[in-house]
């Protein structure tokens, strides 16, 4: 008998517990092949510090090859495009291999849209993959030692403030000429959060230098400029887009149930409402039951339900039920060893807040990364 086929596309945060145990489902005869288009997954929560300086690419990422191989899997290091949920079939991006499944999970993420984006540069760094934030870092590490340039942040919520504190923090802790940094907000920075961390950001950011323009959205984004909706133009010799994002748009264009945002349409068991061998889990899902935000906290969660799910569909045993849970904590990384702590109604902004966020980032990869120190090389 042929043995069944477990195939995960990502091993994003949603996939951690599985990929942890992937050897439980090879020690059972099952095959397992990863598909993802790098050697290693980041950990997003941490990226803005990395951008910084104040992680190197090595603290943040988790050598998913590695262990899979360690694990008995088959680790493919490149991109799904589309899936045939009828033949079970995933394609690639780069080969023509056709890559069967029994069982299929999906933790592809998000990406931020480039609709205002007219010409692609390589001073044009969107917020995710989070990869791309190193290769910035490099560059305006490199641009900035005979002058100073201007960096320009295209959005205003959570990411655009980390993102534009963290370059703040690169060209102070660097021997480089400080980049001048503005946030193309949109309406207003940080719409729709408590007026509390709204004051706390804009109080950090406009007190170490970062300009930040409100009251107008950005039109479009070519190498070296930025045009508003306003008709101005501004100089931007590195402009990072962190408009939000979106989940992966593989569902969509493979037929599957999508939800309004083109996420995986998938039920109280992170399953497919329509093919009951299809799981999902992290940003690129839409859970029927309640629509949730894209952070990571709810791809963490997930873990555990994937896990038991995936191995419970090859066994033919009873699903496990995601409960979102209640309010998550959320703590942002200005750069400058600063932070913004929010959880329900406790809000608070400063050193304690970053240190807070360091320690539980630190456990959460340090944890997974343990996997790795216990392969033999
Ligand atoms: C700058 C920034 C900072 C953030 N900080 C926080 C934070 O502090 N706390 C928090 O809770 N949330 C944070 N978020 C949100 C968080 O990034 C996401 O919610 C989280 O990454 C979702 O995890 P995921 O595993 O679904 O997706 P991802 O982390 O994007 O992982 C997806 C994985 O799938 C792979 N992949 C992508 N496309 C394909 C494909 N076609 N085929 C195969 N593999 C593919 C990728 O390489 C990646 O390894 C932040 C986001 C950004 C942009």
């Amino acid at each position: 008998m042929t043995p069944k086929r477990l195939v995960l596309i990502g091993g994003g945060h949603a996939h951690m517990v599985t990929l942890a145990n992937l050897h439980h489902f090879t020690e059972k005869g099952y095959e397992v092949t990863v598909i993802q288009p790098s050697d290693y997954h980041y950990y997003s929560g941490m990226g803005p510090g990395m951008l910084g300086g104040t992680y190197h690419p090595d603290d943040i990422r988790f050598a998913t090859r590695k262990v899979v191989e360690s694990k008995g899997g088959r680790f493919i290091k490149d991109k799904a495009v589309t899936i045939d949920p009828d033949g079970q079939i995933v394609y690639l991006q780069d080969s023509q291999e056709e890559i069967c499944y029994d069982v299929l999970s999906c933790n592809a993420g998000s990406y931020v849209p480039r609709d205002t984006i007219s010409t692609e540069s390589s001073a044009i760094f969107t917020a995710k993959p989070i990869e791309s934030l190193l290769k910035a870092q490099k560059k305006i590490l490199a641009l900035s030692q005979d002058k100073p340039i201007h960096v320009a942040v295209v959005g205003g919520g959570p990411s655009s403030i980390e993102i534009a504190g963290n370059v703040q923090q690169l060209g102070k802790w660097n021997d480089i000429h400080e980049p001048r940094i503005t946030i193309y907000a949109g309406r207003t920075l940080l719409a729709g959060k408590p007026a509390k961390i709204r004051k706390l950001a804009r109080a950090s950011l406009t007190r170490r230098g970062v300009r930040i323009v409100e009251g107008t959205y950005v039109e479009t984004i070519e190498p070296g400029r930025i045009t508003l909706k306003d008709g101005t133009s501004h100089p931007a010799d590195i402009i990072f887009p962190a408009v939000g994002v979106k989940p992966s748009p593989i569902f969509g264009k493979s037929g599957l149930p999508v939800g309004p945002d083109g996420g995986l349409l998938v039920n109280h068991q992170l399953q497919s409402t329509k093919y009951p061998n299809i799981f999902g889990g992290g940003d690129c899902i839409y859970f029927k039951p309640q629509p949730l935000d894209k952070v990571g906290v709810y791809a963490v969660r997930q873990n555990p339900i994937l896990y038991h799910n995936l191995m419970a569909t090859l066994e033919d045993q009873e699903l496990q039920s995601f409960e979102p849970g209640g309010s998550y904590l959320l703590i942002y990384n200005l750069g400058n060893n600063e932070g913004i702590f929010c959880k329900w109604f406790l809000i608070f902004g400063g050193g304690l807040a970053f240190k807070i966020k360091d320690y539980i980032d630190k456990k959460f990869i340090t944890a997974f990364q343990a996997m790795e120190r216990d392969i033999p090389s």
